[in-house]
């Protein structure tokens, strides 16, 4: 697939999982010198290829006929910062609810650990400028996402798939921490806690789909039952 179909694709996929609403929100995927990027006013639903802008590394557009979006600066200084190769920016509803209150969002689940930590709200600064991108970066640092207050979420991620999982990941623990604050205040996952999955999930592999072993004894088994059909980090437990 074209990488401007691409993100198009993931654009419409993350409105229809209500984390894009509208035009709000914007998906870019980094191919060496070049960033396909959503451009602005598209309503990211019905995102196709022609509104996918495609610019390079300084934003000069070198595809298409639509202006990028007005996050190009963050978009940008997240690839110089991060070397990332796609970036997924949300106004999505309890990620944006959990930037408008708190600093960091702790660490109460253990799939948590897959954003590398805490997840660190980025200082307020008004929409598009390099304040804002400046700030996003920093909070960025040696994570998978981050949140902007009062305005959204960003994750990053080595693919696009991996991109729009995190910044699903990361709508899904604020509403977790939502929820849970609902009951009373939540009980965070101490350091030696953290340590221990990151172990364990290294010693398992975490994440990954992996194939029951076939019975020795039944050669001629050769379609072995996958143990973890779902990709999908979320469902797997
Ligand atoms: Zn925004």
């Amino acid at each position: 697939m074209d990488n401007r179909e691409q993100v198009a694709a993931a654009a419409r996929r993350l409105a229809t999982e209500g984390l894009l609403v509208g035009t709000a929100g914007n998906v870019s995927l980094r191919d060496g010198d070049r960033i396909a990027l959503t451009a602005t006013g598209v309503v990211l639903r019905d995102c196709t290829e022609e509104q996918v802008t495609v610019v390079s590394t300084a934003g000069d557009v070198l595809e298409g006929d639509l202006q990028p979006t007005s996050e190009l600066d963050l978009h940008l200084d997240v690839y110089a910062a991060t070397g990332a190769a796609a970036v997924v920016h949300t106004h999505a509803p309890f990620s944006t609810a959990v930037a408008c209150v708190l600093d960091e969002l702790p660490v109460i689940h253990y799939q948590h650990l897959l954003l590398g930590g805490p997840v660190r709200v980025a200082p307020y600064a008004t929409f598009g400028t390099a304040q804002l991108a400046a700030n996003v970066r920093e909070a960025l640092a040696d994570r998978q996402a981050a949140l902007m207050a009062n305005h959204g979420s960003v994750a990053i991620g080595g693919s696009l798939e991996k991109a729009v999982e995190n910044a699903l990941l990361l709508e899904w623990l604020a509403t977790l921490h939502h929820r849970a604050s609902e009951l009373g205040a939540p009980k965070t996952l101490t350091d030696e806690e953290q340590a221990d999955v990151i172990h364990q999930a290294l010693q398992r592999n975490y994440g990954t789909t992996s194939r029951v072993n076939v019975d020795s004894n039944n050669p001629s088994s050769d379609n072995p039952t996958p143990h973890n059909p779902g990709s999908n980090n979320q469902e797997k437990s």
